[in-house]
């Protein structure tokens, strides 16, 4: 199967090449030619690795049946449950926890597999990876990447705009190969700033003559979104195990949502035959894509607010590309609303296009998040972080007439001034008391990647300006 430009669909390439490269040359995205079908039945009783690698055989046929086996098990034997994900019921819905990885991040799924997969595909070639992250991003690439041969990385955060402990994680990071800068800027600002980097032929030409790529951890690669697809499709699989629902039975999906790129992922696995209703898309006070979906209008034009769900303060949704090439199907309209988003900031699509996708969206304050937390600890004794109770009020909020499956993206100890408020603990100044604090309630201790920060040294505390961000990508390059 080939990949080619959401936004020309004449120059398709392989898998490999597709993941080597990030974005393609165009600006557009790569997408699979198809979306093959999946016999999910079969693998009711598979394991999750062993699950992954017949989900990434089937998309990546390029690489060696026997390469992605090995890289499934390596990858996914860092986390921190028997088959990577947790899963914990609330009455009608069943939240998948997939917080249980090397950096306590959903990203984890797929940054632990993106660096096998850009290994074989840069094939001895260097590869400098650029990352722009709202906050779990740049740790769990970090993690997955450090001193993976022929590569480094360079991560920008926004230095006011992530939670503390995303900060202390990334700015402790180890690694040979490791870069990590606050920018005076947002997410957005910084994920523009890397796409306009791809784009920068001058740039991309001087790092070629040093031997040296620019790929991408972030979700515009497509092979970040693949490994994506899996957990829900063992998630469906769990349902049936634990005689949840039957085989067959259509639930929903909720997912709290940024970049578009978890989301899509589930939209990715109901086209390969999973029985999935509607896709439940929460959003924070940042609701562009809800309002998206209730008219048909994308406007950047608005307030940027930071709110206690950093992850999901983003107001240019990448993946909405790859959404749009769904539904509009064809490359030449998904480049027009493209351009459009570029030079006026919006575009909009007709509504009923949106409707019969089975997408649907609601957006959350940060107190109804909050009363969110302690309402499902009062009522369950489990505790959510800010993102996942963005999603569970959602749910609440849709009344859905089905089982609901809903993706829990962080831990709440990644976010513990929050937590701590919503069911008012003590209030510590130190972030180490307070995650003692929200142990002594919780049924779950403190994930060691996060208690680890507290011993190590911040070695990276540099901010620099959005415009200094092409500069210091240059490390190495020779003049
Ligand atoms: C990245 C992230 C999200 C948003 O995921 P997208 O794929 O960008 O929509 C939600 N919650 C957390 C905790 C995240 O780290």
């Amino acid at each position: 199967m080939k990949y080619y430009s959401t936004r020309d669909r004449r120059k398709a390439i392989p898998a490999k090449e597709a993941i080597f490269r990030g974005p393609a040359d165009d600006g557009g995205l790569y997408v699979p030619e198809y979306i093959p079908s999946f016999s999910f039945e079969d693998y009711l009783h598979a394991s999750y690795s062993e699950l992954a690698c017949a989900v990434l055989e089937t998309f990546f046929e390029d690489f060696d049946a026997s390469y992605l086996k090995e890289s499934a098990q390596a990858a996914y034997k860092e986390f921190d449950r028997d088959n990577a994900v947790g899963y914990t019921e609330l009455g009608d819905v069943t939240v998948a926890e997939l917080f249980h990885g090397p950096t306590a991040a959903f990203k984890d799924f797929a940054l632990q597999m993106l660096p096998y997969l850009m290994k074989e595909s840069a094939a001895g070639r260097k590869v400098r990876i650029l990352t722009a992250t709202s906050g779990d991003t740049g740790k769990a690439a970090l993690a997955g990447f450090k001193d993976v041969e022929n590569t480094d990385i360079f991560v920008f955060y926004p230095a006011n705009g992530v939670s503390t402990m995303q900060k202390r994680q990334m700015t402790t990071q180890e690694g040979e190969n490791v870069h990590v800068y606050g920018i005076d800027g947002n997410f957005d600002d910084a994920q523009r700033t890397v796409k306009e980097m791809f784009q920068d032929d001058a740039l991309r030409e001087e790092g070629r003559a040093s031997g040296i790529e620019f790929s991408s951890a972030n979700s515009i690669n497509i092979g970040r979104l693949v490994p994506q697809i899996v957990y829900y499709i063992y998630s469906y699989l769990e349902l049936v195990r634990r005689g949840t629902i039957e085989m067959g039975e259509t639930v929903d999906i909720c997912v709290p949502t940024g970049n578009f790129g978890n989301i899509l992922a589930s939209m990715y696995a109901k086209r390969m035959g999973l029985p999935f209703g509607q896709f439940i898309c929460a959003s924070n006070k940042n609701h562009v894509l809800t309002d998206f979906i209730n008219t048909g209008v994308y406007d950047t034009h608005r307030d940027f607010y930071k709110t206690t769900s950093p992850s999901m303060d983003i107001l240019v949704a990448s993946n909405i590309e790859r959404y749009l090439q769904l539904i509009l199907k064809r490359d030449e309209k998904v480049k027009e609303k493209m351009d459009e988003l570029k030079e006026r900031g919006r575009f909009d699509i007709p509504v009923d296009l949106i409707r019969r996708s089975k997408l649907v969206g609601y957006w959350t304050t940060d107190a109804e998040g909050e009363a969110r937390i302690k309402d499902v600890f009062e009522r369950y004794g489990y505790l959510m972080d800010p993102h996942t109770a963005v999603a569970y009020d959602g749910v609440k909020k849709h009344a859905s007439p089905r089982h609901v499956l809903l993706m829990a993206t962080a831990s709440p100890y990644k976010f513990p001034e929050t937590v701590a408020d919503a069911l008012n603990l003590p209030k510590e100044e130190d972030t180490e008391a307070l995650l003692r604090e929200i142990e002594k309630v919780s049924s779950e201790p403190i994930p060691k990647a996060l208690e680890e920060v507290f011993r190590k040294p911040e070695r990276f505390k540099e901010s620099i300006k959005i415009d200094e961000m092409p500069l210091v990508v240059k490390e190495g390059f020779d003049d």
